[in-house]
């Protein structure tokens, strides 16, 4: 199961959203506010957050800074202000994707699993003095020769 935070104050998406993700072996784990967002980070592992940027309290991109800190989770914008310079503020604050609304459910899936599929690369490399092992690939490498 791949447990996903959606931080988004309007209830009907994320309850819309999460009989869709089911599907496709996700649960979505819904909050409204940045507060019970930061709560919930702090209880529990998420695989990867949703964030919506118009937020009550403070802003989606302020909030995404704030998350950035402290963790590493995969962070995709969901947002229907259309402003570049917001999508080129998410990427800058450490957001891995930005979607605009509306978008299709299925283009959510697919973005998921990308950015996903980046982050297991990444943590499959392992290193151990010289050698490097990277799972996906089969692969031994010494200092960095394959
Ligand atoms: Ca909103």
């Amino acid at each position: 199961m791949i447990e996903i935070l959606m931080i988004e104050d309007e209830l009907e998406i994320t309850e819309l959203l999460s009989r869709f993700l089911a599907q496709y072996n996700m649960n979505v784990h819904g909050v409204q506010t940045p507060t019970s967002a930061l709560n919930a980070l702090k209880m529990d592992h998420y695989d990867l957050i949703i964030l919506d940027l118009s937020l009550p309290e403070i802003d989606g991109l302020e909030l995404c800074k704030i998350i950035r800190k402290s963790y590493d989770t995969p962070i995709i914008i969901s947002t229907a202000r259309g402003d570049l310079s917001d999508k080129v503020k998410g990427l800058e604050f450490g957001a891995d994707d930005y979607l605009p609304k509306p978008y299709e459910p299925r283009e959510l899936v697919a973005r998921i699993q990308t950015v996903l599929r980046r982050y297991k690369t990444v943590e499959s490399i392992h290193r151990d003095g010289d050698f490097s092992i990277d799972e996906d690939k089969m692969q031994i490498a010494k200092e960095d020769r394959v």
